[in-house]
């Protein structure tokens, strides 16, 4: 061992000598290293720490000195928004440790229970909560969706919810609309209200 060298610097004193955007960057890198990346649509999951209490299973990552929900931080790493207290950090795809910046929006809080309480009503996106599916937005998905397109692709274009997109092309909503029935066997064919869905 060399007795000549200075005190072994601490973490702490290296990072005071780094710049502070390399920092940011390092730190930037860490939280992605957390995220399992997939295809464009597909939900992105959190592998690293998650909430516990009221909102468990959300993902959590240590940023500015505090834990913060990571959902919230891969739309801020995304976009360079920063939440305010007046929104919330909403998924269009109900996946809490979904990291995917395509399936999250700053929205307001009022929005996200609207959401919640009306799923599938079109209040994700540009649409205005008073906006509705026509008969050829709900064709048009159908066919897209036989021709290959995903659920939470159309979801994203219509604006409204997976659940909903799965609800119009297996032909539970909007069953009076045109377009090809997909995805639903014989067997669950629903008949008029009277039956009652059994559970498997
Ligand atoms: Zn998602």
């Amino acid at each position: 061992m060399k007795a000549t060298r200075g005190p072994i610097p601490t973490r702490r004193s290296v990072n005071q000598h780094a710049a502070p955007h390399l920092t940011e960057a390092v730190t930037v890198s860490r939280f992605w290293r957390n995220v399992s990346v997939g295809a464009p649509d597909e939900c992105w999951l959190w592998q690293g720490d998650t909430s516990t209490g009221t909102s468990t299973g959300y993902g959590v990552f240590f940023y500015g000195g505090r834990m913060r929900p990571a959902h919230e931080l891969a739309l801020s790493f995304t976009t360079g928004e920063a939440r305010t207290d007046s929104f919330d950090t909403c998924h269009a795809c109900d996946n809490p440790p979904c990291c995917n910046p395509r399936h999250l929006r700053f929205g307001t809080r009022q929005s996200n229970v609207d959401e919640m309480h009306d799923r599938g009503r079109g209040l994700i996106g540009e649409r205005s909560p008073q906006a509705k599916l026509t008969n050829a937005d709900v064709k048009a998905i159908r066919e897209r969706r036989a021709n290959g397109a995903l659920q939470k692709e159309l979801a994203l274009t219509y604006g409204v919810s997976a659940a909903h997109i799965s609800e119009i092309v297996n032909g539970l909503a909007w069953p009076d609309a045109e377009g090809p029935i997909t995805g639903r066997s014989k067997r669950t064919q629903r008949t008029p209200s009277s039956t009652r869905r059994k559970a498997a």
